[in-house]
């Protein structure tokens, strides 16, 4: 090898871009790798591994993708009754407008991932109500945080008779179950919760059909 030989290699070397042990030459990808190591269980390697498919996909692939993930922001907000995620045109979610629904029984979820893990079991046939977060004193959530004071006006002017808290069993959701029971029972309504079934620290979404069927149906007081 040259002297010029190795001098262009370091300077190659240089101009990669390191996350960890993964590198990349380019500072397109680098930024791909770094955005995606953002979500969820995503690491280096993989963030690597997604990133090196994307841009060996068909541009019109990649054309939608980023056109679906800008859509989910761009193009849905909070149903105004209940806050699940809804399409932007409009303005109450299918299950509140449901009449098909029973108003008088109301699950309480922390989002939208949990609503549709009950929803998909097709075992419950009341309303919801998504809070957005659980309370937790460590991450600095309070109950104005999340959409307590909305779901206490909803016990108040619709015909509430049960509220089911089915939050995940943690620190944080048992907390902000037994503040709902506190909220609410001078209001009169139910408060109960799914019997335990669900591994501790398990949500929802990682939980089987049959295991929330029959959590939400035999329920206890909280
Ligand atoms: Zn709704």
């Amino acid at each position: 090898m040259t002297v010029e030989d190795f001098s262009l290699k370091l300077k190659a070397r240089n101009s990669k871009l390191f996350y960890g042990k993964i590198f990349m030459s380019s500072k397109a990808m680098a930024a791909l790798v770094e955005s995606l190591m953002k979500l969820p269980g995503v690491g280096a390697k993989t963030a690597a591994r997604l990133a090196y498919h994307i841009v060996e996909m068909k541009p019109d692939d990649v054309e939608n993708l980023a056109t679906a993930i800008r859509s989910v922001k761009n193009d849905t907000h909070a149903c105004e009754i209940c806050f699940n995620t809804i399409d932007a045109e409009k303005n109450i979610c299918d299950i509140c407008a449901s009449d098909k629904r029973d108003g008088k029984i109301v699950c309480v979820v922390k989002d939208d991932k949990d609503l549709d893990a009950i929803e998909r079991t097709g075992s419950f046939d009341g309303k919801y109500h998504v809070t957005g977060g659980l309370i937790s004193p460590l991450a600095g959530v309070s109950q104005n945080d999340i959409h307590l004071r909305e779901l206490i006006k909803r016990v108040r002017d619709e015909d509430i008779q049960e509220i089911i808290v089915a939050f995940e069993p943690t620190v944080e959701g048992d907390a902000t179950a037994l503040l709902i029971a506190k909220l609410l029972n001078p209001a009169g309504v139910k408060v109960t919760k799914p019997a335990r079934g669900m591994a501790v620290g398990a949500d929802f979404s990682g939980t089987d059909n049959l295991t929330i069927a029959k959590a939400l149906e035999n329920r206890i007081p909280v």
